[in-house]
């Protein structure tokens, strides 16, 4: 690769995108510092807002990572130049040039894409304000002023977004039906007790599925005039209607779409960039041209043995690869680092906090899960333990945040299970990996 780097762009300011500027700094680069994103607010964190935002918790303000002084040129500040509700519409790779929607050019020597993803919309559906998804923190505002008691929501897809913001839509008086066309809810990503425990407690607090679902047709009302001729119909028309395959007819007063999430590739695939769901990434964060990386939910990179390619929606992920893309932009390429992760994820959901360690995809084969429950707490805390001949691959702890760290360790070593000790509710699980370090 070329000389060292006296600008780097950054595209996106999310947390990936602001992650890497930290890096930057935080190794001593003291070059230019350029992150444009197309939104209007300061870089923030996602979680929150399917989970405390829309339940109305805390201060929604809190989930800027940080304050906007934060970015100035003060000794401790980040010296960052910060082009916020900017949108970069095109790349030139070879010219090493940014141009965005409002004619500005910006010249780089390496660039950073983290530009997130979107959420899935639903296809050829009118677009009324009644049909809605989330993603973005002005998503969650306007989906929180729908949620008032008596109000009907349907939701399409029972993954992880679906269902936190079918519990926090129950949890304000809403009446929640989720509709999904698997049989079980989280996609095979819980062991099938686990699966099944938690949508009994949603359905405990009044959430209703329909599991094994096709939809016919989804049809959104047109808002109506007040006042006008068929006013009296529209009344009485529901603004979102839901027809199964089966036949049978949902109506609900608004729909959230959560199907998943696409990532924002366009602007690397028209630079000329590989991209196949998701820009492609080597083990370095780096794209299919030298001077430009990628990192977050919109990177496909390598990952397990024999690799293949995966493509993370996840905190850590943003969190971690950032890091390394941002490392290894401001390097010579014989200091680069690789990145390396074990995926970890969480969600809060029916009183439930689930936290899983390990990656599997869909074509592996499933997992051997094993129980170790704690002492009284009759399953309402436990560990889940994912074996694959008798190793530790991957974990689930349900309201057990504390074990995360040493199955962390435990799943790093690959330790082999054994079931005297680690179903022994007296051992902890600390004691398990500490003897391992050791
Ligand atoms: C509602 C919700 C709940 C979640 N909950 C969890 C959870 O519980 N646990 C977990 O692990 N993960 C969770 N996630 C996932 C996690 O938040 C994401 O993985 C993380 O935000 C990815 O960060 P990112 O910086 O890669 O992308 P983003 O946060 O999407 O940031 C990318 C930014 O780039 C901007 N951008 C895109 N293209 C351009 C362009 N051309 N020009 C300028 N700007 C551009 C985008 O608008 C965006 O602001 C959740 C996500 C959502 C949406």
């Amino acid at each position: 690769m070329s000389a060292a780097p006296r600008h780097i762009a950054i595209v996106g300011a999310g947390q990936a995108g602001l992650r890497c500027a930290e890096t930057l700094r935080a190794n001593g680069f003291d070059g230019r510092v350029t992150m444009i994103g197309d939104e209007p607010h300061l870089p923030y964190e996602r979680p929150p807002l399917s989970k405390g935002v829309l339940a109305g918790h805390g201060d929604a303000g809190a989930i800027h990572l940080r304050a906007r002084d934060a970015f100035g040129k003060e000794a401790a500040q980040l010296d960052v130049d910060l082009l916020l509700d900017r949108e970069v519409t095109s790349l030139d790779a070879t010219a090493r040039r940014l141009t965005l929607r409002d004619g500005m050019r910006i010249d780089f020597d390496r660039c950073i894409l983290a530009t997130g993803g979107r959420a899935r919309p639903w296809p050829n559906t009118a677009r009324h304000g009644s049909i809605v998804t989330l993603r973005s923190l002005d998503d969650a505002y306007r989906l929180r002023e729908r949620l008032r008691p008596g109000q009907r929501m349907l939701v399409i897809g029972a993954g992880f977004l679906g269902l936190e913001c079918a519990d926090a839509a129950r949890g304000r008086g809403v009446a929640v039906t989720v509709v999904e066309r698997g049989e079980q809810l989280l996609n095979g990503r819980l062991p099938s007790t686990v699966a099944a425990q938690l949508r009994g407690r949603h359905q405990a607090n009044g959430i209703a599925f329909r599991f094994g679902a096709t939809i016919a047709n989804l049809a959104e009302r047109a808002n109506r005039t007040p006042g006008g001729a068929n006013d009296a119909n529209a009344a009485s028309t529901p603004a979102v209607r839901l027809t199964l395959g089966s036949g049978e007819v949902l109506d609900g007063d608004f729909c959230l779409v959560a199907t998943g999430q696409v990532p924002n590739d366009a602007l690397a695939a028209r630079a000329g960039l590989a991209t196949a769901d998701g820009i492609v990434v080597d083990g370095w964060c780096r794209t299919s041209s030298p001077h430009i990386f990628a990192a977050g939910d919109c990177a496909r990179f390598p990952y397990g043995t024999p690799p293949r390619t995966v493509r993370l929606e996840s905190w850590q992920n943003a969190e971690q690869q950032s890091r390394v893309a941002a490392r290894n932009a401001m390097c010579a390429d014989g200091q680069a680092v690789r990145y390396a992760l074990l995926p970890w994820f969480w969600t809060d959901q029916a009183g439930w906090n689930i936290q899983m360690l390990g990656w599997r995809g869909p074509d592996e084969p499933p997992l051997t899960w094993v129980v170790r429950t704690a002492t009284g707490s009759e399953n309402e805390r436990c560990v889940w333990f994912g074996l694959e001949d008798g190793v530790l691959v991957a974990a689930v702890a349900i309201n057990s945040g504390a074990d995360v760290a040493p199955l962390r360790t435990l799943i790093g070593a690959r330790a082999r299970f054994d079931a005297t000790q680690w179903l022994d509710a007296g051992t902890r699980l600390a004691a398990l990996s500490r003897a391992l370090k050791s």
